[in-house]
């Protein structure tokens, strides 16, 4: 299958590449778009053939549930049983946003959708490329990650295409994404409500509506046997490099000192070394192959940045990365979780 990127610049003037991206869903293809939390792999949600060629084009296990992406809350009701104040709330506050919600699902959505599983996640994108796919294609839209399973989210079209070339018919273009990582995932069906996954609708800000929300422990810590049902998607590798990942967390003088004495040694070992650092570290390290993620008091610009960077690294072939931890405050526990995952939970505490 030959791939086509098609760079979407002007939504107006480009009716007709939109209308043949919608015209590929209604078929029951899969097409990549862009979001503003990262690119998305979408198919018609109510189709359970087309949503089995997302997990077949990602390598995705089938016990790893889909989020359902729609234009607004008029296409919810169709999808979940019931909708709770606190989810009206948080879709006035939040929708079109970064943020998912878990609910009960309805008899319209197809098992595959949710891997069998009696809720289903929803969210309104906010990307008008994202949107007019939605509205033209008029069926809601289940879109995972663009990538293949286990690698880096895409945070650019060429990042999809690196891993879904040949494998999907089109990519539509919208440049890069704004907010770099996934959305956030609240249970709603949980009383309080629980964040399954962070994202670029912080903790700080959810509170701010509805009040106490939890924080699952899979966010920062490997899934335990019997949580496996409660956040399917933590149990697997996830956004890995090609390159291992050390995370490295504590005070950053200790982190800077732990970092400049492993690159020495790995460097010894003959060892080609990247550092994962930030603008108010990335001058101290005279070793080693150095990215910053960015600005370490702007927690929405590491976000941004990060996955970029660990592509980055597979292209300058190091064989090992040393990240340094972040505070885990507003956006930045996104990061941390993003990153710990990436590590496969190999985390020096200092
Ligand atoms: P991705 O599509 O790569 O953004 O991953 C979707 C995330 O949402 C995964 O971590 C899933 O486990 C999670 N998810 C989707 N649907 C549900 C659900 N019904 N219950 C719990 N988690 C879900
Ligand atoms: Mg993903």
């Amino acid at each position: 299958m030959i791939t086509r990127v098609v760079s979407i610049t002007d939504l107006k003037k480009q009716q007709d590449e939109m209308r043949e991206a919608a015209r590929l869903i209604r078929l029951g293809e899969v097409v990549a778009f862009p979001t503003e939390t990262v690119y998305g792999l979408g198919a018609d949600a109510l189709d359970a053939g087309a949503v089995r060629k997302i997990f077949r084009a990602k390598g995705r296990p089938a016990d790893n549930p889909l989020i359902i992406h729609i234009h607004d809350t008029g296409q919810w009701q169709k999808l979940v049983e019931e909708i709770p104040d606190s989810a009206y709330l948080l879709a006035e506050k939040f929708w079109p946003g970064p943020l998912t919600m878990i609910l009960n699902k309805s008899g319209e959505v197809p098992a595959e959708v949710t891997a069998g599983l009696n809720t289903v996640a929803v969210r309104v994108p906010a990307h008008p490329v994202a949107l007019s796919l939605i509205s033209l294609s008029g069926v809601p839209i289940a879109a995972p990650s663009a990538n293949r399973s286990g690698r880096p989210s895409p945070t650019a079209a060429q990042h999809v295409l690196k891993d879904m070339a040949g494998r999907i018919p089109l990519i539509l273009d919208g440049g890069r994404t704004d907010v770099g990582v996934e959305s956030t995932v609240l249970d709603l069906t949980k009383s309080p409500p629980v964040i399954l996954r962070p994202g670029g609708v912080t903790v700080e800000m959810l509170e701010s509506v509805i009040g106490q929300v939890a924080i699952h422990p899979s966010v920062m810590q490997p899934v335990q046997k019997d949580e496996a049902a409660h956040s399917p998607g933590m149990k697997y590798v996830h956004y890995a490099p090609k390159a291992p990942v050390v995370l490295i967390r504590g005070s950053l003088p200790k982190q800077m000192e732990y970092i400049r004495t492993r690159v020495s040694s790995e460097l010894e070992a003959g060892k080609q070394v990247g550092i994962l650092a930030t603008d108010q570290t990335i001058a101290c390290y005279d070793e080693g192959i150095r990215l910053s993620m960015g600005d370490r008091d702007k927690p929405a610009d590491l976000a941004g940045n990060l996955f970029a960077r660990l592509r980055e690294f597979d292209d300058l072939n190091v064989d090992i990365i040393l990240a340094e931890g972040v505070d885990e405050k507003e956006e930045g526990l996104a990061v941390m979780n993003r990153m710990a995952r990436a590590a496969g939970f190999c985390i020096i505490d200092l």
